[in-house]
């Protein structure tokens, strides 16, 4: 089942996930608004843009995650229930048409109707209580600008979904990846899977089950026939994964939307770790009406290479090289989508001045569900020089960064008051994870991160960025 880690790495294409999810309760004391939604409160609602708990998205999306499982979309931690043999419905057991038209997606839209909040959104919630944005307002105000008609239809036909098929999709085509991310799980990558001393860390284990497809449920052709039937009405596809970029029903999907025309009216967001640039994937995706790139890199330079093991930098470079000139010739656009942790919140700026550097945008995340990567575990002095450094970044910046904002809402985040208990548990899981990790994979987290080294206790020189990081970054910089 999915676990508290299926949301630790933010592979969503979402806008500006701020939250504390599971660690809120015990991590921050605050208190937001209890009360239903005024406007929703026992009827339709009719502007969602003034709902403070109305989404748009159970009625017009379809998601599952990389096990097949379905939530509300991907930031919901809370599988749909009412599956065959009781469990959570999964697209190994059910068809996309039967989860999207299931009693408990009806359920879901008639909570929102009545202007009730959904455990399942905690997650938007808590965001817009920190910064006032979430991926629930960011899907509201999007389909309102682009179906202006949409809430006219959902009145219609009130818990039922507003169409027969989504308008939208984001569907995780299994846990195939080839790194073994720090901060990442099982459910999210076939290496982490076989990995046995990352994933004894992660509690989100790989579900596999006895369900429609014979081997492993993400290959079978019927399902990809599926897709291409279901998707025949989206306008917007999220694609995450595991690494899409490398998954032959992604490619075949993608050849017959551009073949049947429909590509050219579709949204695209594709997420990629950037390892793998294949120019066949790219050639396709560049062929839709709005295609984005979202870059799964959490460090600059060497720091790379030890939180995306076993990815090289200089690859990733080259092939960051290879996509900002497709998107010079195209309309395609980049976004760095990099994962704050306490490895990197210190250094992370390298990696904002080399995505501003080429022109990509950035929308900052911090990890969460991870107590032993969880920024609440850095001294109060390294958090503020973080954000500092951020500050400081957004100041000097000079190209433009469509979703800068994600980065104050980050600030606002690292400055917001801590436990200390719970810090001082985190940081014991961080030196115990850290120490087994580094361990078996012959490096050392000193080496790679020395400042942040020296805030937690390890032997280093906190006055400095690190020897190799500095060197490298007297050679790129748009920043003044
Ligand atoms: S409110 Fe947030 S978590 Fe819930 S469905 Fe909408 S986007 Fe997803």
């Amino acid at each position: 089942m999915r676990g508290k880690l299926s949301v630790a790495r933010i592979k969503a294409l979402s806008y500006a996930a701020l939250a504390l999810d599971g660690l809120r309760k015990k991590r921050r004391n605050r208190t937001g608004p209890t009360q239903p939604d005024p406007i929703g409160a026992g009827a339709v609602v009719l502007d969602p843009a003034d709902s403070k708990t109305f989404c748009i998205l159970p009625f017009i999306h379809s998601y599952f995650a990389t096990d097949g499982q379905a939530s509300l979309c991907v930031l919901s931690p809370e599988p749909l229930l009412g599956g065959r043999n009781g469990g959570g419905l999964n697209v190994q057991r059910e068809s996309l048409k039967e989860i999207f038209h299931s009693p408990a997606m009806d359920h879901a839209r008639r909570q929102l109707l009545e202007g009730k909040k959904l455990k399942a959104c905690a997650v938007c919630y808590d965001a817009e209580r920190l910064g006032g944005r979430s991926t629930r307002t960011h899907y509201n105000m999007h389909w309102q600008r682009q179906r202006p008609d949409l809430m006219a239809r959902i009145k219609e036909r009130q818990d039922k979904a507003a169409f027969d098929k989504p308008l939208s999709v984001d569907f995780r085509y299994g846990n195939l990846c080839n790194l073994r991310c720090q901060i990442c799980n099982p459910h999210n990558s076939s290496q982490i899977e076989r990995d046995g001393v990352l994933s004894k860390w992660r509690s989100a284990n790989y579900l596999r089950l006895e369900g429609r497809f014979p081997g492993e449920w993400y290959d079978a052709a019927e399902l990809a026939e599926e897709v291409v039937d279901f998707s025949s009405d989206v306008e917007l596809i999220n694609l995450g994964g595991g690494e899409p970029s490398i998954s032959r029903h992604v490619q075949k999907w993608f050849s017959r939307l551009i073949e049947s025309g429909q590509a050219a009216k579709i949204e695209l967001r594709v997420q990629t770790n950037l390892t793998n640039v294949n120019s066949k994937f790219f050639d396709l995706v560049v062929q839709f009406g709005l295609p984005r790139i979202f870059l799964s890199i959490d460090g600059f330079g060497p720091f790379n290479d030890y939180m995306r093991y076993p990815s090289k930098w200089r690859i990733i470079e080259r092939n960051a090289d290879y996509i900002a000139e497709l998107a010079r010739r195209s309309k395609m656009s980049i976004h760095l989508t990099p994962t704050i942790s306490a490895y990197n919140a210190l250094s992370i700026v390298h990696l904002f001045e080399w995505a501003a550097a080429r022109g990509f945008d950035i929308i900052a995340n911090h990890v969460r569900g991870v107590d032993a990567l969880d920024c609440a575990l850095i001294p109060d002095e390294a958090r503020a020089l973080a954000v500092q450094r951020m500050r400081d970044f957004l100041k000097s910046v000079t190209s433009p960064i469509p979703n800068r904002a994600t980065i104050e809402d980050l600030c606002r985040y690292l400055e917001a008051p801590v436990d200390a208990a719970y810090a001082e548990s985190s940081r014991k899981k961080f030196h115990a994870f850290t120490r087994e990790i580094d361990h078996d994979r012959g490096m050392r987290f000193e080496d790679y991160c020395p400042e942040m080294a020296g805030f937690l206790g390890y032997p280093s020189d906190a006055s400095s960025f690190g020897p190799v990081l500095n060197v490298e970054r007297a050679t790129f910089g748009t920043t003044t």
